[in-house]
């Protein structure tokens, strides 16, 4: 799942390629990708990019009037990637509407001078389909936009100390709730419980200052340089997410590159999660549900 880096660095692309492009067409692909139905995709048509951010996970597009007869307001164009959405960019796109049900959720054109006729395809992998597009006038109006806590990036460790204090869920569960922090995921978070060496399943609340300390450090330096790679291999470029760098995540089995000891799991349903024993819990392994119904 895109998360604060990724989303950031498609952002920075979208600004630096699509900023003053003129909207041509704005193709919907999939019947359930956009949420919204009033303004409808034909009123970005004509439509000026005038800039591109990140609320937590979602992406932003904005878009001024194209001309005097053009509401003035801005229209912004929000897109959660959900788990297996992207952002494809391409310098000539093509004019025709991708086919409904296929991997293209939605196309924006841009139109211009022969060498500005980019634009951009929005794609989901797999068959469960959860990328989400909105077009509203208001980014608050998005329910996931407003129910957002303060950014991930935005956090010092005093703030963050805040935001800790009487939590008493896990530590994982706490740092990746949009509502507490935004822009985290179980990737990011799984990088930073391993530079901070704590625990998944400490208790939010219930840090020291050391840990906090730590805490506030790895997440800033975690998802900078994350933003730093991202941005580096121009992500919009890529056919889906590829991130590098990772010391933890998704490495299970594999030696941990700070002490040597073997990455160890937490599974459930549908998702699992990496950690260091020996970095992060003492050497102690923690409860696998799954492993642990087998068990039974
Ligand atoms: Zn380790």
């Amino acid at each position: 799942m895109p998360e604060l880096p990724e989303v950031t660095a498609l952002a920075a692309f979208l600004t630096e390629h699509a900023l003053g492009s003129r909207i041509a067409a704005v193709n919907v692909a999939s019947l359930n990708v956009l949420t919204t139905y009033d303004p409808p995709p034909t009123a970005l048509v004509g439509r000026v990019v005038t800039g591109a951010g990140r609320y937590g996970k979602f992406l932003d597009l904005v878009t001024g009037p194209g001309s005097e007869t053009d509401p003035p307001e801005d229209l912004h164009l929000i897109v959660h990637l959900a788990r297996a959405g992207w952002l494809r960019w391409s310098d000539s796109i093509s004019a025709t509407p991708p086919k409904m049900g296929g991997p293209i959720a939605l196309r924006v054109r841009f139109s211009g001078a022969d060498s500005m006729r980019g634009g951009f395809d929005i794609t989901e992998a797999g068959t469960k389909k959860s990328v989400a597009a909105a077009i509203v006038r208001d980014p608050k109006s998005v329910p996931g936009v407003a129910r957002l806590g303060p950014d991930a990036l935005t956090l010092d460790r005093d703030s963050l100390a805040a935001i800790l204090k009487g939590q008493t869920g896990r530590l994982k569960n706490v740092i990746t709730n949009q509502t507490v922090i935004a822009g985290i995921g179980n990737a990011y978070s799984d990088e930073i419980l391993h530079t901070a060496r704590l625990s998944p399943f400490a208790t939010a609340g219930k840090l020291t200052a050391l840990e906090l300390d730590r805490l506030a450090t790895a997440m800033s330096s975690v998802l900078e340089s994350a933003i730093d790679r991202s941005v580096g291999a121009e992500a919009a470029r890529l056919k889906g997410e590829k991130r590098t760098g990772l010391r933890v995540h998704a490495r299970t089995g594999l030696p941990c590159p700070v002490c040597g000891d073997v990455i160890a799991e937490v599974s459930f349903a549908d998702r699992s999660f990496q950690y260091c024993p020996t970095c992060q819990t003492g050497g102690r392994h923690l409860a696998d549900r799954r492993m642990s119904r087998l068990v039974k």
